[in-house]
């Protein structure tokens, strides 16, 4: 922990107010440094301009009332602790306030130093656990890439921005070729060395508004704001020399592997399992043509 904690105090409320910066104020290990609002809409600002490592807040304030606040802090500050101080001995609306995204809550009557440090201590805890476990189960754990379930999400954000903002992006799924070969070859270890290798190719080949992430067993797939499918096409060509230029390092042996690629431009009257088949059909496509190739979903659907 670190010696010094920034705390965000949203409290209307003088008496209150000098009552925590009493209590925090005595602390020097660590020591605090309080910034105070009365107001919601003043938090937000101050959240969107300094970094803060708890927030203190009262659930009636004076431009909002009860559990709102807490759900607008929270999709405002996604990874800011959140302690809700009470001002009755309210349960009720304490452990709501759990459920909408605060980690812990105080009754103000019941607030005394050593009470308030833990309960701030444990507030930060409990989020960077979160954090970490959420971080966790959107990572790939062979490869350290996105998974599965963060790349549906990401085709869902990007489905809805496009809707919104008419941004267009597009989707390719890769499929390494031969893969079973490798394995039984090499054995599953090397196998898994391999896949470790293309991900980091493909992770590192993505630029900051792309996500690239392994999908199933030897399948990965990539999603880029991109205008059309050349663009498209020549992100998942690149991803195709790359990775066929490269020499994985496998105990007793280096290899080299191909990869084949389907890319499909997401159109508005795709959903999110439509843009995939497409890129799946493609992808097909360039497995009967010989693999090693990328091949889109208009010339996929023109040539059957
Ligand atoms: P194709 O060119 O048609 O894609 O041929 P392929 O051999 O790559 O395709 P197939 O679907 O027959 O085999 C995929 C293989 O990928 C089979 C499976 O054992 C292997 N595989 C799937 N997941 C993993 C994994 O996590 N680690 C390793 N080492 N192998 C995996
Ligand atoms: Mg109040
Ligand atoms: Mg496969
Ligand atoms: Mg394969």
């Amino acid at each position: 922990m670190p010696e010094e904690l920034r705390v965000l105090l949203i409290e209307d409320c003088e008496a209150h107010a000098r009552m925590v910066e009493l209590l925090l104020g005595r602390s020097t290990d660590p020591s605090f440094e309080l910034t105070q609002t009365e107001r919601l809409a003043d938090a937000f600002r101050l959240i969107h301009d300094q970094p803060f490592d708890v927030a203190l807040m009262d659930l009636g304030l004076p431009d909002s009332q009860g559990l709102d606040a807490v759900k607008r802090i929270r999709s405002a500050a996604p990874h800011l602790p959140i302690v809700v101080l009470t001002a009755s001995n309210d349960e009720e609306l304490a452990l709501q306030s759990i459920s909408h995204g605060a980690q812990e809550f105080l009754s103000k009557e019941m607030m005394v130093g050593h009470l308030l440090m833990r309960v701030i201590r444990h507030s930060i805890a409990r989020q960077k656990q979160l954090i970490s476990a959420q971080a966790q189960a959107l990572t790939d754990e062979l490869t350290g890439i996105a998974n599965r379930r963060s790349f549906d999400m990401e085709l869902q954000r990007r489905i809805a921005e496009s809707q919104r903002s008419g941004i267009q992006f597009g989707a390719i799924m890769f499929d390494v070729d031969y893969f079973k070969k490798v394995n039984d070859v090499h054995g599953h270890e090397a196998g898994d060395e391999v896949l470790r290798g293309v991900a980091k190719i493909l992770n590192e080949l993505v630029r900051v508004t792309d996500l690239a992430a392994r999908i199933g067993g030897e399948e990965f797939a990539l999603i880029a704001p991109v205008v059309d499918v050349p663009e498209l096409a020549s992100i998942a060509d690149r991803a195709r020399q790359s990775i066929g230029g490269t020499q994985f390092d496998v105990p007793g042996a280096s290899l080299q592997v191909t990869i084949s690629a389907g890319v499909a431009m997401y159109t508005p009257d795709d959903d999110a399992q439509s843009v995939m088949r497409r890129a799946d059909q493609a992808l097909y496509q360039a497995k009967s043509q010989g693999r090693n190739r990328v091949v889109s979903a208009e010339s996929a659907a023109a040539s059957v």
